[in-house]
């Protein structure tokens, strides 16, 4: 059997190549959930309160409070005059890279980013995600972003894509430029083919981790440490 290979996102395409079974039962065939960790949870809530902060000047709550001195240098760049700060953004492409609305059915990839804040000349970008995690090194997401940005902003021409890592206030940051844009859809396009490969051939195998054993939710596979039989 042959499935259609829906889009994909850079979260969705690292779920692929970490565990292919994991990612099918949870994100396509939906047989498994994924459980939400209390840390995601506080993710979920830093997000919202930052969005209203950004947005409406809401002071950050006391619980969060701590975050603030990191959120005001953001907000100090969205608040430059003539600047145009984009919250919560997305954004999604066709397979022709054209712009298309978010659930369009012809969407091929789509991203989303924390914030985007537009110079203003118009001609640069700032795009951040808040990462609440613990800190880990600079990924191609940070390259994704930026080219997704490139063909929703025609005019711009300097995107930089960041994480802001709360718990230690560092900035993980990456500047791109719209002569880069070939080599970054080149440097997906071999792992989105052996995605679509996979749905070609409806072949999804587990690969086995460390996490197989209690943290992942597809309790059919046999790698499960809580394995059910079927
Ligand atoms: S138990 Fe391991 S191999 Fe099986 S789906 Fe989960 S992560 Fe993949």
């Amino acid at each position: 059997m042959t499935r259609e290979m829906p889009a994909w996102s850079y979260s969705a395409l690292t779920a692929f190549e970490d565990c292919p079974r994991r990612y099918y039962e949870t994100k396509v065939s939906k047989r498994h959930k994924e459980t939400y960790s209390p840390q995601l949870s506080h993710g979920l809530n830093f997000h919202h309160t930052a969005e209203d902060t950004l947005k409406n000047h809401v002071p950050m709550p006391e619980a969060l409070k701590h975050y603030a001195p990191v959120v005001g240098v953001i907000q100090s760049a969205a608040d430059k005059p003539g600047a145009t700060l984009d919250v919560e953004r997305r954004m999604a492409l066709d397979a022709h890279l054209v712009p298309v609305p978010y659930f369009d059915r012809s969407v091929w990839v789509r991203a989303v980013t924390d914030f985007a804040i537009t110079s203003p000349s118009g001609r640069s970008v700032l795009a951040g995600d808040w990462k609440t995690g613990k800190e880990r090194p600079a990924s191609a997401q940070l390259m994704l972003t930026a080219a997704v940005l490139f063909a929703t902003e025609p005019v711009v021409d300097k995107v930089t894509t960041s994480f802001i890592w709360l718990q230690t206030g560092n900035v993980s940051k990456e500047t791109f430029h719209r002569p880069d844009v070939p080599t970054i859809w080149n440097s997906f396009n071999p792992r989105v083919q052996r995605m679509r490969a996979a749905f070609a051939a409806d072949d999804f195998p587990p690969r086995p981790s460390g996490l197989c054993r209690n943290h992942c939710p597809v309790v059919s596979c046999p790698m499960n440490g809580h394995h059910v039989a079927p």
